[in-house]
């Protein structure tokens, strides 16, 4: 449990909402290595506990939506990088996930009284309507155009573009960045050479 904690924060999970996370749970390795953290109970655990979601059961046909629900979260991220909104087909799936049967309570917080939705079933159709709710609140909200997935054709990570210009083309300049610097460098020799 501790590797895979460690795993998840040290990956850079964890960092924005729980659609990054979910989406990037595809990771590559900067160098085209696949990793499917949907495989991983304890990144599982770690994302649920993280996040204070619902777990939903580690069976095949649970997976699948999982999956279902990231490859949607990963076509939504590309069009946002691309500056583009969402499509119809898009939006239909995502109002499908977020469509769950829920009450509204009235609760009491430090910072005064608040109407909130709970769940009428806390089971899976929550945990991925609250995964489906945080794309829709980053698509309501001022972060949309924030949304990158970096230049490393081999990385592919999806991020928040925290500089004040905008122009953040690596999930991490150290890594992906340094990468095609050096490789932009080396073409270069060559066709000079
Ligand atoms: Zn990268």
């Amino acid at each position: 449990m501790k590797a895979a904690h460690n795993i998840f924060y040290a990956h850079g999970f964890g960092n924005v909402a729980p659609w990054f996370d979910l989406a990037n749970s595809e990771e590559w390795d900067g160098f085209g290595k696949r990793t499917d953290h949907l495989n991983d109970r304890e990144w599982l655990a770690a994302f649920w506990k993280h996040w204070k979601l619902a777990p939903i059961s580690f069976d095949s046909p649970s997976r699948r939506r999982l999956q279902d629900l990231r490859e949607l979260l990963r076509r939504a991220a590309q069009k946002l990088a691309a500056g583009h909104s969402l499509g119809t087909g898009e939006i239909t799936k995502l109002n499908h996930a977020l469509n769950v049967p829920v009450r509204q309570r009235l609760v009491q917080r430090q910072n005064g009284w608040r109407a909130e939705l709970l769940p009428i079933q806390r089971d899976g159709n929550w945990t991925l309507a609250q995964i489906a709710a945080s794309l829709a609140e980053t698509l309501a909200g001022q972060n949309a155009e924030r949304v990158r997935i970096c230049a490393n054709a081999d990385c592919r990570w999806i991020f928040h573009d925290p500089t004040k210009a905008g122009t953040k083309r690596w999930c991490n300049d150290r890594t992906c960045g340094n990468r095609a610097r050096v490789r932009r460098a080396r073409a270069a020799q060559k066709r000079s050479a």
